[in-house]
């Protein structure tokens, strides 16, 4: 069995600098949560999204699945993981803001792409990461000469943007984005330069929010 030392230690020098400093943060928690938003993110272990955003307990509301995706409305008789979260973040917690993160080098999305070569992922990756066919069918459509790699990476992005459409299939979720109460968020993080895109609806181009860790460097290899 693997040591899990680390972990403990770890919880130890998190609850040293969080509550050794601020006594009274343990009571405030205890009260409640208000997070502004709703974090759609991937499982992936390299793109935890409180420790990419510096964020303090409470701050966001996090769903993380393989390739932060999001099915479509359904309402039946299966088990519904991702619904029931975003039902609590938006009806309950009546979060302000919906953020899908999606991010560079993604299994998931990898295994998506390879599907369209008849390759198969597990007994349950397959199933859900199809709820983006659409994405890869439409980079394969476009970009058909382009290398596996920037096809994935585009792949990556498209699929953000069918789970902000999935996102509006939810009526509480459509509802709330007309009146003006609840904005919905694409972004994609390059976990190679930092760099972080966020999907502008007008231009209908992934534009840069956040610029790479390294100013002074030579810029990593930038994603399409
Ligand atoms: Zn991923």
């Amino acid at each position: 069995m693997a040591d899990v030392t680390k972990f403990l230690s770890g919880i130890e020098a998190f609850q040293q600098q969080h509550f050794g400093e601020n006594p009274e943060l343990a009571n405030t928690l205890v009260n409640g949560q208000t997070p502004q938003a709703l974090l759609i993110g991937c499982c992936d272990s390299r793109v935890d999204p409180a420790l990419l955003m510096d964020c303090d307990l409470g701050d966001l509301f996090i769903l993380r699945n393989i390739a932060n995706l999001v099915p479509p409305y359904l309402k039946n008789d299966d088990y519904h993981g991702v619904s029931s979260s975003l039902e609590y973040a938006v009806c309950y917690l009546e979060v302000s803001d919906i953020i899908v993160l999606g991010h560079s080098g993604c299994g998931g999305i990898a295994a998506l792409m390879g599907s369209a070569k008849g390759e198969e992922a597990g007994e349950f990756i397959g199933k859900w990461v199809n709820i983006a066919a659409k994405a890869r069918d439409k980079v394969l459509q476009e970009m058909p000469n382009e290398t596996p790699e920037n096809q994935a990476r585009a792949c990556e992005k498209e699929a953000i943007l069918v789970s902000l459409r999935n996102l509006m299939t939810f009526p509480w979720v459509k509802e709330r984005v007309a009146k003006g109460q609840l904005s919905l968020h694409g972004w994609y993080y390059n976990m190679g330069t930092g760099q972080l895109r966020h999907y502008n609806q007008l231009t209908g181009e992934f534009e840069i929010l956040v610029k790479h860790y390294a100013p002074n460097q030579p810029q990593a290899q930038e994603d399409l």
